[in-house]
This record gives structure tokens, C-alpha cells and sequence, in this order.
């Protein structure tokens, strides 16, 4: 074993040595660490031979801590409590972007495909949840200059499974796509891989049908100066898509269709406008050359003088924000009760230099994530107390309801407040949105702390201009309040959806219900911040039902290299995971348990009377083993079917034993 395999048993605990056994054990290729039961996964950046079919026969049925540290222990684990205790599962995978989330829940899925049910039905529902991943990544994943193959998107998916544990498929919830990708993208940084794909890959003939031309500089929305990008070869990547999409059940004229809106998407982005010379000073606008206009009325079956309408009418920043690609991948509905095993990959915390609504929304749901994680951590020690007939022990810990509720308490949180900015009638502007916040936040401030010293809403005279501060359990974030009015807001001119509506290809209308004329509905919709409020409850609330597994991704360097560990880059990782915090949680009541049986087997040579046989239930080995051994009774406690050791001196000193 390189290292600690298991943090709790690290000893002395500091984060000096935390880190210093993670670097070690990453520069042996042991990229696994465990804390107790969750998973630390360190980013490799090149291919292992750790993920063979005969690793995965290795790790199959086997205990969590029989074999080294690895994600495959883990799925296994989860699988079989799902299979075998009729224990719905989630596997919460975080960590920042290029740590090896997505990755990960590959591993996890491809694992999990390929110890359940055989059989040609099973098989081909395998393959389609497999082959999910390709298309999501084609229309949610893009390089950006942390991650080649950037997810923009959080991705929660429950798989579901008979009562055999044989798959049956899978549902998929999309959170908060990135969809100003589309029209912009910062430096260096691409559009969603489905653009480059269809130029790349699609037939001379197939172009032609979309009126495309393969030149990427063709095309406003493709950026000029990062469309290759090193190993991505989006031409066969079209092809693996095209074939994912119909594995995944997709027919032949829906996935047209679906060409048919990116084609129209390009299109839109070269739609020029310029001020109407004939209005008089309002900000009307006309199109400049009309087209790319036609031609994508002609895609969409849509009459041109009712999208020029459309786009005319409006201000020139009406025209393009809102137009998104998001796709529905076909999805499995549950009559009667299945097993379900629910894999999130989501945004990890963000501390950029320049904070936004989006760090916002997503360091929110962070905090949600390790609310969850710590009551669900806590329940299920308790619970298994309790089957083991333990005593309690109370573990303190750091509680972030208080952040959570500054965030969402329905009547002054954060974006309660945002939410009535964005509908109060008159000007209303960032800086509006700011005063308030300051104003009612101070008091609240004032009031939280008599509660409690610690408030999480932080002013002071030294923030700069336009901004407030957050102190999350990860760390002081500091938010830039630019665009976040505009932002939530997240207005489609009824216009817009209208002519959309009017469409003839039927996917796009369906995808503007809000324009069907028949359902005109005063109401506004909600507002980006209270839709995502609304699913992110909805997420912990289906977590809060199964059993967690975590995994918990550190990117070891930003320079997508192998071989380089940059410790002050995995410190900070280190931190806003919590990582110290779960060990200290985990150490807090008994750090090791084991069950009676392997622990007899690994520790009699210690004792002459249990050595080399025990003629007896293991359990009394056991307690003739630690009577002998002289351990003190206040260090352990006998649970029905494990023994729990509380300090990991004891567990040392056992090794130790052993090992003279
Ligand atoms: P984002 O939040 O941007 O979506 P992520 O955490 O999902 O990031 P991944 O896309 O999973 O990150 O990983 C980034 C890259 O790191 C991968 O494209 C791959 O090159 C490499 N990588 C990640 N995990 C592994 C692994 N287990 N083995 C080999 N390479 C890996
Ligand atoms: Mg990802």
C-alpha cells in the first residue's frame, strides 16, 4: 500500500499530511483515496490500466475495504446494496471543472453496466444509457480553457432497475445550461462541440440539405481562433454522436430535425441588424442581408415576414439571448416501484476573481449538496448505530443552514430579494438590487446576530464597487451584482416565441409551448432564480430518499498535464470539498469498524489462544483477542455484526503488532 489508503487512518491529521499522502499516492498512479466510505479521485490526465474488464471482475462482489482504493469499489458497493437490500442509491460526484466528474460517472455507469443482467433486451437498454453520454456532450459539453470537454450543464440522472437489478433505463435532469455559450464564448474558449461536429463530419449532402458551408468562419457564432482543438477530432465525433442518437431510440426524422434547429441556430447568428433609418429616434431595427434569414425560415418552416417581424420589433439584445439547444433524450417513466440509482454530476464550488449570477446560482447548489451530505453522513452513521446496537455519540459539526438561508428564505433571502427587484414596477437596475440587498441584509444581519456571531452576509466599507459577500462554507466568495437583474430575468419577447410557434418543423414548435396563441398566459414565467430554486429542491428532496455515495474530484494542476501535483491547487481544493471537515466528522465517533469474521482472520496471529485456529463464533475471538491485546474498553464497542474501534491509535497499534 502507497500512503494511507484511508484518510481516516492518517495520523498525524493536518492538512499538510493530507496532501502530502495524496501527492504521494498520485505519484505512484494510486489516483484513489478514501475517507471512510467516500471516494477522493485525483485527475490523471492519461490513461491507466486500472479500468480493464479484469479490474472490473477484481473489484466485483468484493467488501469496500478488501482491495486498494478504487471508484469501481465503490459502484460495486452501491450496486449490490441496490440489487441485494433493496436500497435506492444516489452517487453524488462534485469537484471543479477538469477534476474528472464526468469522467467519473462514466466509470461508474460503464461499471455498473457491466455487472448487472445480461440478456439481449438488457443489453440494448445498457447500451442506450451508455450511449446517452455521447449526445449530451455534444449539445452541453465545449471546450473552455479549464476543460476540453467542459460540461455546461449539471446532469442528474436516476437509473432505473427491475427487481432482479437489471437495468430498465434512465431519466435525466438537465440544470442550468450555459446558454449565452451560444452566441459568445469567451477567449480561447468554443461553442457547444455539436457546431464543429455537423460542419466537420456531416456528408457534402447533408450540408447542402442544411445549407451549410463547411468553413467555420462562415459563421459569427463559431469563434475564429480555437475552433481545433488538440486530440478532439470533431469529425468522428459527429459520427459517434449520429449513432448514439439513434441507440438512444432517436428516429431518422427527428434526428434531422434536430440538425435541421443547429443548422437554424448558425443561421441566426449571422443575422446582422442594423437602427431602422426610417424610424425616428426609437430603437427599431432592421436586418441587413436578408439571407440567412430566408434560409433559415426555410429550415425551420417558419414565413420570413413573421420572424423579421419578430426580431424587429424588439431591441437589437431581444434577438438572439435566448435561443437554446437542449435536448431531451428519451426517458423512461416508472409505473410501479423500480430500484433506483440516481448519478449527479454537477458544477463543483466556483471562486473566480470575477463572480456572477451564475457562481451565485451554482455555489448555491453547492451548499445544498453539503447540507445534504451532511445530514445524510450523520443519519447514516446514526442508523448504523442504531442496527448495531450502539450507543450514540454526538458529532459537532459545521452547520450551513444558515447560508442556505440567506440564499433562499422566501421572505428575505438573497433571491426572494432578487425576485422583487426583477418584478417591482419602475427603474430597477443592478444597483437597485444592491441597496436592497445591503439595506435588508445589514438588519438581517444585525438580527442573525443575536442569534449567532456568525452572520454569512458580509459588508464592510473595504468591498469594491457594485459588489457583496458571501461567506460559504468553502469560503468568502465575492459577488459582482452586473447582469444580475438582466439574468434572472430571463425574458423570451412573446413575440419571439410566437413566430416560433408558427414554425411548420415540428420539434421547434415544441419547443416554444409558450407561443401557442390558444395558452396566451399574462402571467410572467418564473424567473431563472426561482426556477432553479425550485430544482434544486426538488434534487435534494429525491437525494434526501436513497442512500449517498460520494466521490469527490481534485484536478492535481490547471495545466490538463499528467504527472504534476501543484499542492497550493489541491490545498484549495482540499479545502472547499470540506475534505478536513469529513474526516474530522468521520473520526468524530468510531473511525473504524469491521466485521467480526475478516477482523478474527487479520488479527489472531496476535493472540496465542485465537492462533492459528478459533474453534468458535468470531465475535468471542474477537473479544479474546482485544482482552489480550490489553485494549482499553472505552477504545471500542461490540456492534451486533462489527466491531467499532474509535480512535485509529487502536487500528495503528494493531498493525503494528502485526507487522513485528
Ligand atoms: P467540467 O466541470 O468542466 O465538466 P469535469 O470535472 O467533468 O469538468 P472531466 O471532463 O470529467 O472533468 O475531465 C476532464 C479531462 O480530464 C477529461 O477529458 C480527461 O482527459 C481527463 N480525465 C478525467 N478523468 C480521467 C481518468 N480517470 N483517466 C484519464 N483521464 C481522465
Ligand atoms: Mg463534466
Amino acid at each position: 500500500m502507497i500512503g494511507v489508503g484511508d484518510m481516516v487512518l492518517l495520523e498525524p491529521l493536518s492538512e499538510d499530511s493530507f496532501i502530502a499522502n495524496l501527492k504521494n499516492r498520485f505519484e505512484h498512479n494510486e489516483i484513489y483515496t478514501y475517507i471512510g466510505s467516500v471516494v477522493i479521485s485525483m485527475n490523471p490526465y492519461r490513461s491507466l490500466p486500472i479500468f480493464t474488464p479484469e479490474k472490473v471482475e477484481e473489484y466485483r462482489n468484493r467488501n469496500f475495504y478488501e482491495l486498494s482504493p478504487h471508484i469501481y469499489a465503490l459502484a460495486d458497493e452501491a450496486y449490490r446494496s441496490l440489487r441485494d437490500q433493496d436500497k435506492d442509491q444516489c452517487i453524488l460526484i462534485t469537484g471543479e471543472s477538469g477534476a474528472g466528474k464526468t469522467e467519473a460517472s462514466k466509470l461508474v455507469m460503464s461499471y455498473v453496466a457491466a455487472v448487472c443482467g445480461k440478456g439481449q433486451e438488457v443489453n440494448k437498454v445498457k447500451e442506450q444509457l451508455l450511449q446517452s453520454n455521447p449526445v449530451l456532450e455534444a449539445f452541453g459539453n465545449a471546450k473552455t480553457v479549464r476543460n476540453d470537454n467542459s460540461s455546461r450543464f449539471g446532469k442528474y440522472m436516476d437509473i432505473e432497475f427491475d427487481f432482479k437489478g437489471d437495468p430498465l433505463g434512465g431519466v435525466i435532469s438537465n440544470y442550468l445550461l450555459e446558454k449565452s455559450r451560444v452566441v459568445k464564448q469567451p477567449r480561447g474558449e468554443r461553442n457547444f462541440h455539436v457546431f464543429y461536429q455537423l460542419l466537420s463530419g456531416a456528408s457534402d449532402d447533408t450540408l447542402k440539405k442544411l445549407k451549410l458551408d463547411r468553413d467555420f468562419s462562415k459563421y459569427n457564432y463559431l469563434s475564429l481562433d480555437s475552433a481545433a482543438v488538440n486530440g478532439l477530432d470533431d469529425a468522428a465525433n459527429f459520427r459517434t454522436v449520429r449513432n448514439a442518437m439513434q441507440i438512444v431510440g432517436f428516429m431518422e426524422d427527428e434526428v434531422q430535425s434536430v440538425l435541421e434547429l443547429v443548422a437554424a441556430v448558425l443561421k441566426l447568428g449571422n443575422i446582422e441588424f442594423k437602427p431602422d433609418s426610417r424610424s425616428n429616434g426609437g430603437d427599431e431595427s432592421r436586418i441587413k442581408d436578408k439571407n440567412d434569414l430566408k434560409e433559415m425560415c426555410e429550415l425551420l418552416g417558419i414565413e420570413q415576414s413573421v420572424l423579421e417581424r419578430a426580431f424587429s420589433y424588439r431591441t437589437v439584445e431581444a434577438k438572439l439571448e435566448k435561443v437554446s439547444t437542449t435536448l431531451n433524450v428519451a426517458q423512461a417513466q416508472a409505473k410501479t416501484r423500480h430500484k433506483v440509482m440516481g448519478v449527479l454530476d454537477i458544477y463543483g464550488f466556483e471562486i473566480f476573481e470575477d463572480n456572477s449570477f451564475e457562481q451565485f446560482i451554482i455555489n448555491y447548489c453547492n451548499e445544498k449538496l453539503q447540507q445534504i451530505f451532511i445530514e445524510l453522513t450523520l443519519r447514516e452513521e446514526q442508523e448504523e448505530y442504531i442496527r448495531e446496537g450502539i450507543e450514540w455519540t454526538n458529532i459537532e459539526y459545521f452547520n450551513n443552514a444558515i447560508i442556505c438561508d440567506l440564499i433562499e428564505n422566501h421572505q428575505n433571502g438573497i433571491l426572494a430579494m432578487l425576485d422583487e427587484e426583477c418584478l417591482r414596477p419602475g427603474t430597477v437596475t443592478d444597483e437597485t438590487f444592491l441597496d436592497k440587498l445591503n439595506t435588508i441584509c445589514a438588519e438581517h444581519q444585525h438580527f442573525e446576530s443575536r442569534l449567532s456571531k456568525n452572520s454569512k452576509f458580509l459588508t464592510d466599507h473595504s468591498l469594491p464597487h457594485s459588489c457583496f459577500r458571501i461567506q460559504h462554507y468553502a469560503g468568502k466568495v465575492l459577488y459582482r451584482v452586473e447582469g444580475f437583474v438582466d439574468k434572472n430575468n430571463d425574458l423570451l419577447y412573446r413575440d419571439l416565441s410566437q413566430a416560433m410557434y408558427k414554425a411548420t418543423q415540428s420539434l421547434i414548435k415544441q419547443l416554444f409551448p409558450e407561443g401557442n396563441p390558444a395558452k396566451v398566459n399574462l402571467k410572467r414565467p418564473p424567473t431563472a432564480g426561482s426556477q432553479f430554486k425550485a430544482s434544486v429542491g426538488t434534487l435534494m428532496r429525491n437525494l434526501q430518499t436513497k442512500n449517498p455515495n460520494y466521490i469527490r474530484c481534485i484536478k492535481p494542476n490547471d495545466k490538463k498535464a499528467s504527472h504534476i501535483f501543484t499542492e497550493s491547487l489541491v490545498c484549495h481544493q482540499v479545502r472547499y470539498l470540506g475534505l478536513m471537515e469529513n474526516v474530522r466528522v468521520r473520526r468524530a465517533g468510531y473511525a473504524f469498524r469491521q466485521a467480526y469474521e475478516p477482523c478474527l482472520e487479520r488479527y489472531k496471529m496476535l493472540c496465542k489462544r485465537t492462533w492459528p485456529h478459533w474453534r468458535g463464533p468470531a465475535r468471542e475471538g474477537v473479544e479474546v483477542l482485544m482482552a489480550d491485546l490489553q485494549v482499553p474498553t472505552d477504545e471500542f464497542a461490540y456492534g451486533r455484526s462489527k466491531i467499532f474501534i474509535r480512535n485509529p491509535r487502536t487500528l495503528f497499534f494493531l498493525e503494528e503488532r502485526r507487522r513485528q
